[in-house]
This record gives structure tokens, C-alpha cells and sequence, in this order.
């Protein structure tokens, strides 16, 4: 079966690679290098806690397929919410016992013992905290190295520098010409709705901009966390906090890669509320990210051989080894996961656009 992927971000490549090592003639199409878009801009922050028994279970998987490639580094991720904010309270509360009962490993925290463990942390207006033990961070870049190094084993035509579009469902053009495959996946981040869009199929996606810092060295022992009344997270980061937040619609062909001053002061103004550090900036970024109108992804066909995979609301790498793969199993003829079917939309849907961290339910 010959297929082709159209974009090299953590999802395309784990598909292609997916798709090589169970028998398939694969090409991979990137418009620059690999891990150029999203991927490479992403704050790598990844748990299972989550509350729907899908979402849980894409996680879990996706972490174990992190740590067999050795690319994981375990640290706890903590999100709170402050006295006063009253529906954030209730979503963590409500959704604590609903990640247990999928078999999570989450509990509810005493902000007082999480202050004790972490002094660093200011717990006094903390009304609500929980803590996933199963979590970590992942170097972007260095997931897609790996999955490409397995890429190459199995034979995937790897070509960057390469933009692709489509003439038809499984008809690319590219500088290398033509090509007709059996079956092509669209995993080309907030350029896959202009792309299917090339063969008139409407899918309801929207990009929206995120931003990240990363702070000078610290000497922090803090956890990764999601400050739900602040709307902002953290993470450890070369010796200092990857610090972001974000949902500004953007347009993917003209947006700012570059972080707003506005965000680098906010972020730090919060980072001073919440924890005992006063950092400088040492960098920052903006990247984009994609949104649909219930916050489950699109993963399917969409037309004869065509696929899509995207609409990850801020989550697409912490779930990417496992959701690119079940995108290769599609292609190859396998079960879909009926909740992130892009045929539950007409594609043409008005909706506005909810990040992804966001705990109020849709
Ligand atoms: C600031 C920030 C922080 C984030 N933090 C996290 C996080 O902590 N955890 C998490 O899980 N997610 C996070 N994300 C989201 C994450 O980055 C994305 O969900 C994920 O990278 C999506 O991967 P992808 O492979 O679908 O898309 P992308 O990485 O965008 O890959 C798509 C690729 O397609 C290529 N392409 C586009 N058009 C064409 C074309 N015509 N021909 C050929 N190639 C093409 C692009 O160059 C790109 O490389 C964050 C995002 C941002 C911006």
C-alpha cells in the first residue's frame, strides 16, 4: 500500500513511521524541516489526568510510548485553583474522582502539605489543588529525532524542504512532481484545513496563538503546574521555568511567531503571584495551535483515502505517539475512534475557539 503524510510534526512522523514498520510504502512530505511547526514550539508538558475515559486512555498510552523511547523525564504536574474562583474549584473537584475512577494516577492535594513540599509555591489563597504522578515533560525536537531515526529504519522517503499540496484525495504534487498513493494523511497543524480545503473539503478547524517563556537558571524545586485561576502554566526547564499560556485566533498564514512584550510582563506578574521566584526572560515565543468546536480533535477520513489529523486545542504532542499511530492503523483500513470522527461535522460549523487547559466543561 503506498501512502503518503503531509507534514513532519510529532504527529505526521509518528504516523509515517507507524504506518512503514506495519508493511506500507510511505513518503513523508515537510514544508521545512522536520519539527519546524507547532511541534517545535511546544512547551512538551504531558499527563494521562484526564477526565473523559478516551482522552485517559490515548494518554496513557502515549506516555508509555514515551518512556519505552526513553524520551520522558518523570516530574509530577500539580493544577489549582484559588479561593473565590468558584467554577474552577468545582471542575477540579468534579473531575479528580472521574480521572481515578479511568484508573489515573491523580489525587486531590492540602494545599498546606503541597506549600510543605514545595515552599517555593505560594499555597495561602489555594483553594482546591490535585497532583498527576503520572506525567513529565518531553523535548519536542528530541521525540521527532527519535521517531525519525525509526522512520528511516523502516524505510519511509523522508522529504523536507518539500511543500506539498493536493491536485486530488490521494494525489500530491511537490517539487519531486506528481504522485498517486492509496491513501494520504493530512497532519500539516493549522495548514491542514487549507490543504484539504484544496479538494473542497471543509473541515471546522481554527488556529489560535500561544506563547511560552523559558526564565534565566533558577534554583527552583517546583513541579509542572496549571494555575486554572491565572490561566497560566509552568514546567522545568533548563535549569530555570517554561512559563505560557494562550488563545488569540490567529490567521496561519500571517501571525507573529515572535512573544508579545505584554505577554513576557503578565507572564512574569503571575509567576510572581504564584510562586516566591522573581525571574528575568531569558527567551520567547509564540507558536499556533488548533481548535475545533467540542475540543476533541479530528482523526479520519474525510474523503475517499484523504485522512486528517488535527484539532489538538494545545494536547497534540502529549498524546501524538499514540494518536499517530491509531492514524496509521486508519489508513491502513484499522478501527477509528468514533469521539475525534470528523464526519460528527458538516465542516463548515461557526464556533469560538476554547484552550485547551481550560477545566470548564464544554
Ligand atoms: C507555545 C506552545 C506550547 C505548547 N505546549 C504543549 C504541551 O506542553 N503539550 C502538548 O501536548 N502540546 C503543546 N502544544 C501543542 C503542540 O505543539 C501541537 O499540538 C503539536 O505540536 C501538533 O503536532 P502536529 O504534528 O499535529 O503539527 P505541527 O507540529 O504543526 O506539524 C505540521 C507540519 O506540517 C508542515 N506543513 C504544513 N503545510 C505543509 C505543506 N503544504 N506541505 C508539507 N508540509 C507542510 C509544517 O511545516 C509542520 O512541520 C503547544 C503549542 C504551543 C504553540
Amino acid at each position: 500500500m503506498r501512502v503518503a503524510v503531509v507534514g513532519g510534526g510529532a504527529v505526521g512522523v509518528t504516523a509515517a513511521t507507524e504506518a512503514a514498520e506495519a508493511g506500507a510504502d510511505v513518503v513523508l512530505y515537510e514544508r521545512g524541516e522536520l519539527a519546524s511547526g507547532s511541534t517545535g514550539r511546544a512547551a512538551g508538558i504531558c499527563y494521562d489526568a484526564y477526565a473523559e475515559d478516551v482522552d485517559a486512555t490515548v494518554a496513557a498510552e502515549a506516555l508509555s510510548r514515551f518512556r519505552e523511547l526513553g524520551v520522558l523525564t518523570e516530574c509530577p504536574y500539580v493544577w489549582y485553583a484559588r479561593q473565590g474562583d468558584g467554577s474552577e474549584v468545582a471542575a477540579i473537584r468534579e473531575q479528580v474522582p472521574r480521572m481515578r475512577e479511568h484508573g489515573r494516577d491523580v489525587a486531590l492535594v492540602d494545599p498546606a502539605e503541597l506549600g510543605e513540599r514545595y515552599p517555593q509555591l505560594r499555597t495561602d489563597d489555594v483553594a482546591v489543588a490535585a497532583m498527576a504522578r503520572s506525567a513529565g515533560h518531553v523535548d519536542p525536537t528530541e521525540y521527532v529525532q527519535a521517531m525519525a531515526e525509526r522512520a528511516l529504519a523502516a524505510g519511509v522517503g523522508v522529504r523536507t524542504d518539500r511543500e506539498a499540496s493536493l491536485a486530488g484525495p490521494t494525489t500530491v504534487e511537490s517539487p519531486d512532481g506528481t504522485a498517486e498513493f492509496d491513501a494520504v494523511l493530512v497532519a500539516a497543524g493549522p495548514a491542514t484545513k487549507d490543504l484539504v480545503g484544496q479538494v473542497g473539503v471543509e473541515i471546522p478547524s481554527k488556529a489560535y496563538r500561544a506563547q511560552a517563556l523559558v526564565t534565566e537558571p533558577l534554583r527552583a524545586t517546583l513541579p509542572m503546574a496549571y494555575d486554572a485561576s491565572r490561566e497560566f502554566y509552568w514546567r522545568p526547564r533548563a535549569g530555570g521555568l517554561l512559563v505560557g499560556d494562550g488563545t488569540h485566533e490567529a490567521d496561519p498564514n500571517d501571525w507573529d511567531p515572535d512573544a508579545d512584550a505584554a505577554f513576557e510582563e503578565h507572564a512574569l506578574d503571575r509567576l510572581r503571584d504564584a510562586t516566591t521566584l522573581d525571574p528575568d526572560v531569558d527567551r520567547s515565543w509564540a507558536g499556533l495551535c488548533t481548535a475545533t468546536p467540542d475540543r476533541d480533535p479530528l482523526l479520519g477520513e474525510v474523503a475517499d483515502g484523504l485522512h486528517v489529523a488535527t484539532g489538538w486545542h494545545g494536547h497534540g504532542l502529549m498524546r501524538a505517539p499514540a494518536l499517530g499511530a491509531r492514524a496509521a492503523e486508519l489508513l491502513l483500513g484499522g478501527e477509528g475512534i468514533d469521539a475525534f470522527d470528523p464526519d460528527r461535522f458538516d465542516g463548515d460549523e461557526e464556533f469560538d475557539v476554547v484552550e485547551g487547559t481550560t477545566l470548564d466543561e464544554e
